[in-house]
């Protein structure tokens, strides 16, 4: 049911709507260093599965310090990019959950409606298990949910504690993951 919300515009137009308010706080609170920040928006390469999405659904909301010396970089956080992944948020959700326990024909036909290899899948089952259960932010989180999230199932057992849709659900889990999307990073 999470796989229909792929090509559903109005889901993808809510979330650029959070990140824009994102960016927009972000913007207001400033560079770490009390400078002015200016836009440097990251271009996200098309996908053959977002190129019928407008122009503004390709790049990540990023702000650089306008002060010389600085020049840190500030990216919000984002409802539509994990960290420095390429792909769609959505997608790694809706792929990550699909595939689990899947059998190898419907895997095959997955691979190629979604047009993403299977290492990239293996690696998001990887960044599922190791990268996010070890991380500080999953740390502190988790003992909020009772009872405790089997860890090998995610992210399935984590969208199954949010009530409502599927697009409700999905942009729970994502307002959720929103944390750990975004960051500052110094430059050289
Ligand atoms: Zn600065």
């Amino acid at each position: 049911m999470y796989s229909t919300l792929l090509a559903d515009a109005t889901f993808h137009n809510l979330l650029l709507t959070y990140d824009r308010d994102l960016a927009d706080n972000a913007r207001e609170a400033g560079c770490a260093c009390g400078g002015v920040l200016h836009s440097a928006k990251y271009p996200r390469k098309p996908r053959p599965w977002l190129a019928w999405l407008r122009a503004e659904h390709h790049s990540r909301f990023s702000f650089c310090c306008a002060v010389d010396g600085c020049r840190s970089r500030a990216t919000p956080p984002s409802l539509r990019f994990l960290g420095r992944k390429v792909f769609l948020a959505t997608i790694v959700v809706v792929v990550s959950i699909m595939q689990h326990g899947m059998s190898e024909p419907r895997m095959r036909r997955l691979v190629q409606s979604v047009n993403v290899d299977r290492r990239t899948i293996a690696r998001w089952r990887t960044w599922w298990r190791e990268v996010f259960t070890t991380s500080p932010f999953w740390r502190s989180t988790r003992a909020a949910f009772m009872p405790p999230l089997d860890e090998d199932r995610l992210p399935t057992a984590l969208i199954e504690r949010f009530a409502g849709s599927a697009a409700e659900r999905m942009i729970a889990l994502l307002r959720f993951l929103a944390p750990i999307t975004g960051g500052q990073v110094r430059a050289q």
